[in-house]
């Protein structure tokens, strides 16, 4: 009889892909399935269309009149394309997104029905959230959650179900999402931004934090997926010897995309582009069956909810095409994990990218004062945002070396370098001469030019500038990017309120503005220097060469949560009003919950598979070699057959060395689970799990990999590394 291993392997071989043929050019199918601006023209009346506007561009209230004729317009819109339901789309903490769909339809009298939809429901809902994480904010008792409508985000139509963007709070106001902070911070640094930007052009009045995210993914086939148990619970193969191929070749790395794969590719990035993402870019990443997407950037809020539907969109078509998409960071131990790139700059109403070199000496000083903010700004907050990215996926990711270390520094290419060097040495206290100041501008407006031949890219760096924007490449490749961007913005923010401040002062006490700025940006580059790192992230003596600079290294979540509870971290999220800290505990108690939750149920498995899949695969192995060596000695007695069962015995004795050595550090972890299950206290018990629990893993793991090698393959009931990376 066939094991289910090898049932599943026939499976994969016996597969041919599931072309979906679209009619149309692409270019007309973008965003047919979102209330847009041109959508809502024509659905709505004048004076709806333009509260709605003003609503969206500058976040004023819609008149509760102008919300029944919005919900009105956006039904009737639904209904042409099919929708029978509508949802508040919202963000829990848990890191996905979460809907309750409810029916249009309403009876209102005996065999009569309509379609019912109106401003209350759209701007408001209250789904039954109790079990949504909510760090002790909500007690159950009073369950009540609201999810209130987002109108900067357009609602949307999936399948039969109108989509609508909303924030998630609590019965007493506290967020219990991504959304509403994320929109508090974009607020910040759109007003700190606008103020500073007056130094420059007096024409902007608004700034726009820009996202472009890059999703990195593996695939692989459903039912090698279902045979692995590890991967259906935690989405990470907690077990498997490495395949004899690897990455090392590096032929997979934008080598020519399989057939299947392509077929799955085609019919997720048009249901994304229906949706009105613009997904552009699509390759084959370094690791076998690794693959990456990634879209046209777009506005910061925007360009997260995109995100979170193409996960979602992903997930579900993958399944259409019986594959499974695996957003893990670290699925499969050995070849690269998977990160999701955060590509984040600043723009102007006038159509200006703050972090792009300008033609002249007044942009690029624009540009500069932009730039070293930024560079402050993380100098001064690297520990909050080692923390906002902080996951148990990610862990094995982060310093793992082909990922960025979980050591925060900053890449901004030699050039540039070797400009903020210049500035730091040349801008002279007190007045500057004429001729000094010509120097000076002359130097800074040869920015575009150095940056043209700018090409050296550094993949080692967590936090890169490339260009026209900075690169966060630490991201986790399942996290909401919400949690990166209210940090980056709302730390952003601050920095650039910080500046204007002492910039004024300097104008004040008579200082030219252009002197001001200058000798103000000069005291940034000096004081946030040790950030910069131009070298090899990878490397020991980056280790070391950090830890003379006084820079953390957070090797762990738990670790790096602590500092949510930092003074310091507490007063500025509650001064720039993104977060209360009564939120910021709740959130921190959150994330140390999912931390010790995922590392529990890794746990778990890894006792269930030990115990229930790889001992009786080893028994079963074991007797047959027993059997032999029994064999042996029956028909050829005892001296002669011992001599000839001598590799048998060996055999034996290998297998029970791992058998034993795997089985007694699973117990140990099983006896260390349940101490560390004694701790209350969410940030001990988290620490518990790291350091007496999760320190088991490789051990165990170690010992079943080197079983998987001398087992009979027909008797191993895990798919393989090789099967799993290599088929398609
Ligand atoms: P690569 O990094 O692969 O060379 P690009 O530099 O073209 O590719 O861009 C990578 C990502 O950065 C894309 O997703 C793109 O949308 C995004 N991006 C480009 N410009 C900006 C910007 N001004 N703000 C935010 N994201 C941007
Ligand atoms: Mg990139």
């Amino acid at each position: 009889m066939a094991t289910k291993r090898q049932q599943a392997y026939q499976d994969v071989l016996n597969r041919t892909p599931k072309h979906i043929e679209f009619n149309g050019r692409v270019s007309e199918l973008f965003g047919k399935n979102v209330f847009h601006m041109e959508v809502m023209r024509e659905y709505l009346p004048s004076d709806a269309f333009k509260s709605m506007q003003e609503s969206i561009q500058n976040g004023t209230r819609l008149e509760r009149k102008m919300a029944d004729q919005v919900a009105s317009a956006m039904k009737d819109w639904a209904l042409t394309k099919g929708a029978t339901h509508y949802t508040h789309w919202f963000q829990p903490l848990t890191g996905s997104t979460a809907e309750k769909h409810d029916a249009f339809f309403k009876p209102v009298g005996p065999g009569r029905a309509i379609e019912r939809f109106d401003g209350d429901l759209l701007v408001q809902q209250e789904p039954d959230a109790s079990s949504f994480p909510n760090g002790g904010i909500r007690n159950t008792f009073e369950a009540r959650g609201y999810t209130a409508w987002d109108p900067s985000s357009p609602a949307f139509v999936i399948g039969k179900t109108l989509c609508i963007p909303t924030i998630f709070i609590s019965y007493t106001g506290e967020s219990l999402d991504y959304k509403m902070p994320l929109l508090k911070a974009l607020n910040a640094v759109d007003q700190a931004a606008t103020e500073v930007c007056q130094y420059f052009d007096k024409n902007v009045t608004k700034v726009n934090a820009t996202l472009g995210w890059e999703q990195e993914y593996f695939l692989i086939d459903q039912s090698l997926f279902n045979a692995r148990p590890d991967l259906m619970m935690t989405g990470r193969a907690l077990f498997g010897h490495a395949a004899a191929k690897g990455q090392q070749l590096e032929d997979h790395y934008f080598g020519s995309i399989p057939d299947r794969v392509a077929a799955f590719m085609r019919e997720f990035e048009t249901e994304s582009i229906l949706l009105g993402i613009p997904v552009t870019t699509r390759h084959n990443e370094v690791a076998p069956n690794q693959f990456e997407c990634a879209p046209m950037f777009e506005e910061c809020n925007l360009a997260n909810d995109h995100n979170l539907l193409l996960m979602d969109i992903m997930e579900k078509t993958a399944r259409k095409h019986n594959f499974r998409v695996l957003l893990h960071e670290k699925p499969f131990a050995g070849v690269n994990g998977s990160g999701k790139h955060n590509n984040w700059s600043l723009a102007t109403n006038t159509g200006v990218n703050l972090l792009a070199p300008g033609k002249n000496p007044k942009s690029n000083l624009q540009f500069l004062t932009f730039f070293v903010n930024t560079i402050k700004a993380i100098h001064d907050h690297a520990d909050i945002l080692r923390a906002c990215i902080a996951s148990a996926g990610n862990d094995h990711r982060l310093g793992a070396n082909e990922a960025p270390p979980a050591i925060i520094s900053a890449f901004i290419g030699s050039q540039l370098s070797g400009l903020l060097d210049e500035i730091e040495q040349n801008v002279k206290a007190g007045r500057m001469t004429p001729e000094e100041k010509t120097e000076l501008k002359l130097n800074i407006g040869k920015i575009p030019q150095i940056l043209l031949d700018n090409t050296d890219r550094n993949r080692t760096s967590p936090f890169a500038f490339t260009g026209n924007k900075f690169e966060f490449r630490a991201v986790g490749s399942t996290a909401n990017c919400g949690s990166a961007m209210i940090v980056l913005n709302t730390i952003m923010a601050n920095q650039l309120i910080a500046f204007k401040k002492s910039v004024d002062v300097r104008i004040d006490k008579g200082e030219a503005k252009d002197e001001a700025i200058l000798k103000e940006l000069q005291k940034l580059i000096k004081e946030s220097k040790k950030i910069r790192f131009e070298g090899n992230g990878y490397g020991d003596e980056w280790v070391k060469e950090a830890e003379k600079r006084g820079l953390k290294n957070l090797k762990d979540t738990p670790r790096a949560l602590k500092i949510w509870s930092d003074k310091k971290v507490i007063h500025l999220f509650d001064d720039m009003k993104i977060l209360t800290p009564r939120e910021l505990e709740a959130r921190q108690e959150i994330e140390f919950d999912n931390y010790t939750l995922k590392i529990q149920i890794e746990a778990r498995i890894i006792g269930d598979v030990v115990q229930s899949m790889i001992i009786p695969a080893v028994v079963d192995y074991q007797n047959k070699l027993l059997k032999n060596v029994q064999g042996l000695l029956a028909v050829l007695g005892e001296k002669v057959g011992n001599e000839a069962a001598k590799a048998q015995i060996e055999l034996i004795q290998r297998i029970s060395a791992h058998f034993n050595s795997m089985k007694s550090t699973a117990d140990l972890m099983l006896t260390a689970r349940k101490a560390a299950n004694k701790f209350l206290h969410a940030e001990e018990k988290a620490i518990a799990y790291c350091d007496l629990v999760k320190v088991h893993f490789e051990e165990i793991r170690y010992h079943a990999d080197k079983l998987e090698l001398l087992v009979d393959d027909e008797l191993w009931p895990l798919p393989k590394f090789r099967e799993m990376l290599f088929t398609r």
